[in-house]
């Protein structure tokens, strides 16, 4: 029966896990806590519910955008969904208003505060099915997207007795989690915690590249991505735009995206991306919570995140269709100095400086990524996942005491008042403006080091760090101070080995690919069941024209129409007729009346 519903309208033929269990929890009237991470399936878990209730399901979501790609795909769907909130004209609302007395919509989104406005009207004339409180964490002063507008949505329980409340979030966090279900007044909601591994994303770390390198290894990064979707994270308004004006002088389409743009700059800029005008955003990390575009095959971290919670999220954007898609972080001691003096600054200072030490320690590690990831969020995951770049490239080791024993020895000798930057240039021998003014090429360790590469002794004093030689003096100009197990190798009471950096290749020139490669490519994208069949990437690109056309025409965006996963498995199986076109998994049966013809018709053309 689930199945039935689940195939007919949304095309899938299966569940994904949890699905099925939360979904009979809330057709049995019962409370639910869901956490499943970005890209889960969260929204199936109250949208099917709503289609096979009686009466109205109430969805809160935060965001304006949101709501409206919900509801657009919904109604891509042939499915009674609204929305009401400040957008909206007065009349159409009052429209939306009739049709939710008269039983005529299954879904209805509507933001925290009109919510509330429209509670007495609710209470009157609609028969509530469920109530779905989108993105729960903003309930919750713990969280990191805290809105006071969730803050009164403990009404909802009084006023509603029995119908069920459904709260779902991708926030994993256990003190947040507790005071959802607190501030909701659900205190015996069931909470549901599926899997947080993403495995088709693949993770990678870079560490220690200044402005330049980082520039470089993204170009490199982009040959494989030519025609993809992304987003790149940066910490300050300043990156984004000159990581978006650098792209952009290597003939990428960017838009920016930051809190000092106007209103209508951020829309532009987003639904250029989302519509597939704009292929990279260089965001900070006001981006994204509006985004379910589901064919964005790869984020970037140009900076540290604050946390791990907000480094899992943002990558969670990427391949929310199941396709392989990969997330590259890169990170240096300008940034962890910046985000210490950001989390001593906050309210929070004490669990900030936690949440910032732990992302820390992951991008230092040299253990399988998924394997902390997924440990951090409470799953114990005890293998290598294999495609994080700590399982493909295994770090090698060698003895550094030596190449360690120079640099703390600068250290000393320059009275520990050096920056990280300031030992390496006087490692390296470099007559820098801040060596010259303190004198530093008087002492005796100046140039010591000059056979090891700048970007080498950068690495090493990141790893020094992490072993604990020596740490930031964030109080003092960030100097560096050695610290006593820093002080036992100095004078040679211990030995300790450096892992070699990870090299990159010098980018080539931007050059279109060759069929082959690109073939080669998209043979990696393919999703485990149909890695077997080969697509056809001339329909796959004519079937794509085709989507943007029809997007165009209904004024929506062309992963709504249809996902990549969709086109591709369109142009490897090349239906023949509107019943096995209808089999295509995420194709429902209004979709398949709607579209079939006309995609038949380009496949027939092809063959
Ligand atoms: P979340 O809200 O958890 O971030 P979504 O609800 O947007 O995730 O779902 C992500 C994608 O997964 C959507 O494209 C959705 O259509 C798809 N999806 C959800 N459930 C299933 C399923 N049972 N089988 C296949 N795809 C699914
Ligand atoms: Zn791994």
């Amino acid at each position: 029966m689930m199945e039935n519903v689940l195939k007919q309208y949304f095309g899938y033929s299966a569940f994904r896990p949890k699905q099925r269990e939360i979904i009979q929890h809330l057709l049995d009237g019962k409370d639910a806590l869901v956490l499943m991470p970005t890209g889960g399936g969260k929204s199936m878990c109250y949208q099917l519910p709503a289609l096979m209730m009686n009466g109205v399901t109430v969805v809160v979501s935060p965001l304006l955008s949101l709501m409206k790609d919900q509801v657009e795909s919904l109604q891509a769907n042939g499915i009674a969904a609204r929305a009401i909130n400040s957008a909206v004209s007065e009349t159409e609302n009052m429209l939306v208003r009739r049709e939710c007395a008269q039983g005529m919509i299954k879904l209805l989104y509507v933001s925290p505060e009109r919510l509330l406005v429209e509670l007495p009207f609710l209470q009157e004339n609609v028969e509530i099915s469920l109530f779905a409180i989108d993105e729960a964490h903003c309930i919750s002063a713990w969280g990191h997207d805290f809105r006071p507008e969730y803050a009164q949505l403990g009404i909802l329980r009084e006023t509603f007795p029995n119908v069920p409340i459904v709260a779902l979030t991708a926030t994993a966090d256990k003190v947040t989690r507790t005071d959802i279900l607190e501030q909701l007044h659900i205190p015996n909601a069931r909470m549901f915690v599926s899997s947080f591994d993403r495995p088709n994303l693949n993770l990678d770390v870079k560490r220690g590249m200044n402005t330049k390198e980082r520039n470089q290894a993204i170009l490199q990064f982009m040959l494989r991505h030519q025609h993809d979707c992304g987003i790149i994270y940066c910490m300050s308004r300043k990156t984004t735009e000159s990581v978006a004006a650098y792209l952009r002088s290597h003939q990428f389409t960017t838009a920016v995206y930051h809190a000092g743009l106007t209103v209508e700059e951020r829309e532009k800029a987003q639904n250029d991306f989302v519509c597939d005008r704009v292929q990279i955003v260089c965001a900070t990390i006001a981006f994204g919570m509006g985004i379910n575009k589901s064919n964005v095959r790869f984020v970037i971290h140009y900076n540290l995140p604050k946390s791990i919670e907000n480094f899992y999220q943002e990558i969670g954007r990427a391949g929310r269709d199941g396709l392989r898609s990969d997330t590259l972080l890169f990170y240096n001691v300008s940034d962890i100095i910046q985000l210490n003096r950001f989390a001593l600054d906050s309210g929070q200072r004490e669990i900030n400086m936690e949440r910032l030490r732990r992302m820390q320690e992951y991008a230092e590690s040299n253990v399988c990524r998924r394997r902390i990831l997924l440990n951090y969020f409470g799953q114990p995951y005890l293998c290598e996942c294999g495609h994080c770049d700590v399982c493909q490239h295994p770090p090698q080791r060698f003895d550094g005491t030596i190449l360690i024993q120079k640099a703390l020895s600068a250290i000393v000798r320059g009275n520990s008042e050096l920056t990280l930057r300031m030992v390496v240039d006087v490692l390296c021998g470099s007559y820098s403006a801040e060596v010259r003014q303190k004198n530093l090429h008087a002492i005796k360790t100046f140039g010591v080091g000059r056979d090891v590469p700048r970007r080498d002794w950068n690495d090493y004093l990141l790893q020094m760090l992490q072993m604990g030689f020596v740490e930031i003096q964030y109080d003092r100009y960030n100097y560096l101070r050695i610290t006593d197990a820093g002080l036992d190798v100095l004078y040679g009471r211990q030995t300790a080995t450096l892992a070699i950096p990870q090299r990159e290749e010098e980018p080539h020139p931007r050059r279109r690919k060759t069929a082959k490669e690109l073939q080669r490519k998209l043979d990696l994208a393919l999703p485990e069941t149909d890695s077997a069949q080969i697509m056809d990437e001339a329909l796959f690109g004519d079937l794509r024209d085709l989507r943007k056309r029809l997007a165009q025409e209904q004024n929506l965006p062309p992963y709504i129409v249809f996902s990549d996963n969709v086109l591709r498995t369109l142009s490897a199986r090349k239906p023949c007729n509107l019943d096995e076109f209808g089999e295509t998994p995420g194709i429902g049966d209004y979709k398949c009346k709607k579209y079939g013809a006309v995609f038949l018709e380009v496949i027939r053309k092809y063959r």
